[in-house]
């Protein structure tokens, strides 16, 4: 139910507003709209100003408040009323007109009383959001019991919660209880260290707050942040599917089926079964699986793994350094001379496109292994480029100083293997531009790091998009049609968008790779360690301290009713009028964290707390259901009628739908360095072009405004949409309105997305005058007027 409006619209004349607007006529403007109090102030962010607000709310009962000064973005803490009583509306009357358009000109008074009417009714048809705050499970859940793992575990329960650890192994410790030494970690940083994985082991089992299960795997997990339903089974008790149904999974792999087609988009999956599962109840999920060493076998062309018998992997010298002894495999003599071959089968398109970021210091400290066995042997480092980050770069000084350490920047020409096993390696030498051999009676080859989110027998560089699984073929009436069935992986998740966590490439989970570590597409659950990007021991511990700490604020965020990320606070979450619901399932299949799973009928059942408030499922919807409390389809197209369209054909109108991620602070980066834009635009804030809805298209049109432009983020493998892929989403539904234009008799030229990161402020100019000169190239809306 929506309150009694009582708006009150404050103008600040401050910033240079009062100097470049008639503010009288602004005034004028919101009396139109009846509001209880309408005042202008000279300092309104002032204490002076903020107080007037905070008595008017008091003695005149204003619940509604129009800020027309600066830019939503700075002070929030001043303007900052109950949100849970009062509607609070910023309209920015700075960055995006007074600082960006001439002073005291007729065209830039229009531009702010548009803004003034459209604030008002976006803060008329606002009102306070109604969140569910519940008492939530606090554990943690921890997938994996390697280094981030062990790490996740111990760090939950120093906040005071408590953690649960699954490991599939028999034991805990994962690939650092397999090291011989681990990298430096304190000064002078030049001495390997002896691995602390056995403490922290005996930490985590002898502490009463973590529960610890080895040899078990997660049958599955149901529910949303604080109450997650969690079933795992020991794998002594997994029951294993009958030769017969193996025989059906084969075969639906590789042929085509004349089977029923499943509802569109709709996933299916079998997840482990258990003949005496254990179910616990936890408050979110710290994700540590780990990784894997990249295939060496394939690696036999280039570097002769497999045929030459002493060439191995740098996972393989550990182990022998680990057992005490390094030999070469053929013969188990003693090595005299080791080669390091850097970058095997990595930033290789054809295998591992990526660097893996440890394996240069690895060769670094298996080369002092070398030397500290054999103070006679001699190590070569055949390198590309030597990245060793930060303090490390201290010890790879230490190992230049060694006399009995050659690195060389270079590539290898060819190998070849004598009658002793011992390797003649020829190489350009690219610091003397040279050719030259090296005998070596030991070749390692630096592989690198495979997210365990890559099944085995996939390739990294070859999975199928978003999940990972199998495409299945069937027969269809209209022919074949293909199915992806995503693999489970370690987390079997009951959603109706699938069982594991979406990928980016190389199977990397990740919701943002550049401002949200941590986060994934799944709200509540985080990945940490080298599952999410390749990561050293001492840096994975790291990241799962953080994870945690994310976890923790995850639970603490939702059971105040509040999202996390990006809208961290947020208070409103989509309300669904399901009468009108036509079961299209787009809702469902388009958002992106997977909060929408499915009632039998087909309608969207909900989850709140894994929402994230983007909009997009807002977007999606052709009945136009689904709304927030602050933000529905209805209010901006009821703000599209504010615009007072001009009859004059020369000044086309045009609607900026910006995003208010990045697209809204470089419209504010744009006025800070005072740039001129040009007049004709009227922005109106979304919260992701993923909530663009097309009726707004069409409404803004038939209204007689000129033009339409999306600014939103890029999209695309190196995407920044804070909600994955809302402006790519935005960008298929607009290429889907033109039929909708045709009919209108209107041309699709007149809608158009740009991509624009936020650092891209100052493109902003060329940006809008082209699609200004655009529109008029087109012409006049024929709509305008009606
Ligand atoms: S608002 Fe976004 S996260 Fe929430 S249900 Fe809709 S699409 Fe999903
Ligand atoms: S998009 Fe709208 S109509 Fe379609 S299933 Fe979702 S709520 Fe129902």
């Amino acid at each position: 139910m929506s309150m009694d409006k009582k708006v009150g619209v404050y103008i600040c004349t401050d910033c240079g507003i009062g100097k470049a607007l008639d503010i009288e006529k602004l005034q004028k403007t919101a009396d139109g709209y009846n509001p209880s109090v309408c005042k202008s102030s000279t300092f309104l962010c002032g204490q002076e100003g903020v107080q007037s607000i905070k008595d008017d709310i008091r003695n005149e009962g204003i619940n509604t408040i129009v800020v027309a000064a600066c830019s939503m973005r700075v002070n929030g803490d001043l303007f900052d009323f109950d949100p849970l009583k009062y509607v609070t509306e910023r309209v920015n009357l700075r960055e995006h007109v007074v600082w960006t358009q001439p002073s005291n000109d007729e065209n830039t008074q229009l531009m702010a009383e548009d803004y003034l009417r459209m604030g008002i009714v976006r803060a008329q048809k606002s009102n306070p959001p109604k969140p569910k705050t519940a008492d939530l499970e606090k554990s943690i859940l921890v997938v994996g019991g390697g280094i981030a793992g062990i790490t996740a575990a111990l760090e939950t329960v120093k906040t005071g919660c408590k953690a649960v650890l699954v490991e599939k192994a028999q034991q805990l410790g994962g690939r650092v209880r397999k090291m011989h030494r681990i990298f430096p970690s304190e000064p002078p940083y030049t001495d390997l260290q002896m691995p602390d994985i056995e403490e922290k082991i005996r930490a985590v089992q002898s502490n009463p707050d973590i529960k610890v299960y080895t040899n078990s795997t997660i049958i599955s997990i149901e529910g949303e942040p604080g109450m997650f339903d969690v079933l795992i089974c020991s794998n002594d008790n997994i029951i294993k599917p009958s030769d017969k149904e193996k025989d059906e999974t084969e075969k639906s792999k590789t042929s085509e089926q004349a089977a029923e087609v499943p509802q569109a988009g709709h996933v299916r999956y079998n997840s482990p079964e258990c003949s005496s599962p254990e179910k616990f109840r936890v408050g979110a999920i710290v994700f540590t699986i780990g990784w894997k060493p990249y295939d060496a076998a394939k690696l036999a062309d280039e570097y002769n793994y497999g045929k030459f018998r002493n060439v191995i992997t740098n996972l393989e010298l550990e182990d022998m350094a680990k057992n005490g002894l390094i030999k070469r495999p053929s013969d188990g003599k003693k090595v005299r001379n080791a080669l390091f071959i850097q970058c095997a089968g990595q930033r290789d398109k054809s295998h591992l496109p990526y660097c893996s970021s440890v394996c240069c210091m690895a060769s670094l400290k298996q080369a002092k292994y070398i030397r500290e066995a054999n103070p006679d042997a001699g190590a070569y480092i055949i390198y590309q480029h030597m990245r060793t980050l930060g303090l490390y770069e201290k010890f790879y000084e230490s190992m230049q100083d060694d006399e009995g350490v050659f690195l060389l920047k270079g590539d290898i020409i060819s190998m070849a293997e004598d009658s002793d096993g011992s390797i003649r390696i020829k190489i350009n030498n690219r610091l003397l531009g040279n050719e030259m051999i090296i005998m070596a009676d030991l070749v390692v080859l630096a592989t690198g790091m495979v997210t365990n989110m890559v099944p085995e027998g996939s390739e990294p560089n070859d999975l199928t998009p978003e999940f990972i699984g199998n495409i299945i073929k069937r027969k269809t009436q209209d022919g074949v049609s293909e199915e992806l069935v995503p693999v489970p992986i370690a987390l079997n998740l009951k959603y109706r968008q699938g069982p594991e966590l979406p990928h980016l490439r190389y199977g990397f989970p990740d919701s943002h790779f550049i401002c949200f570590p941590y986060e994934t597409r799944r709200t509540g659950i985080y990945a940490a360690g080298a599952v999410k990007n390749p990561m050293n021991a001492a840096e994975a511990a790291t990241d799962a301290t953080g994870a945690v700490l994310k976890a923790i604020q995850c639970i603490e965020l939702t059971s105040q009713g509040k999202t996390v990320h990006p809208r961290v606070g947020d208070l409103t979450v989509p309300e669904f009028r399901l009468e009108t619901c036509t079961q299209c399932r787009r809702c469902t299949v388009e958002c992106p964290f997977g909060v929408l799973d499915e009632e039998p009928n087909g309608t969207p059942k909900e989850h709140p707390g894994r929402c994230r408030s983007c909009g997009t499922c807002m977007g999606a919807c052709p009945q136009r259901i689904i709304s927030f409390s602050d933000y529905s389809v209805d209010m901006v197209s009821s703000m599209f009628k504010e615009i007072q369209v001009p009859d004059d054909e020369e000044f086309p109108i045009i609607v900026g739908l910006i995003c208010e991620n990045d697209a809204y602070p470089a419209f504010d980066m744009a006025g800070i360095n005072r740039m001129q834009l040009p007049p004709n635009f009227r922005l109106i804030r979304v919260r992701c072009l993923g909530s663009v809805n097309l009726v707004w298209i069409t409404d803004a049109l038939s209204k007689g405004i000129d033009g339409i432009l999306l600014l939103g983020c890029k999209y695309g493998d190196d995407y920044q949409c804070h909600f994955i892929k809302g402006s790519q989403l935005a960008n298929e539904r607009i290429g889907k309105v033109q039929e909708t234009l045709d009919r209108l008799m209107l041309e699709a030229e007149r809608v158009d997305q740009i991509q624009l990161a936020i650092n891209e402020y100052d493109k902003l100019p060329m940006i809008l005058n082209k699609f200004v000169e655009k529109i008029k190239q087109i012409g006049p809306n024929p709509f305008k007027g009606f």
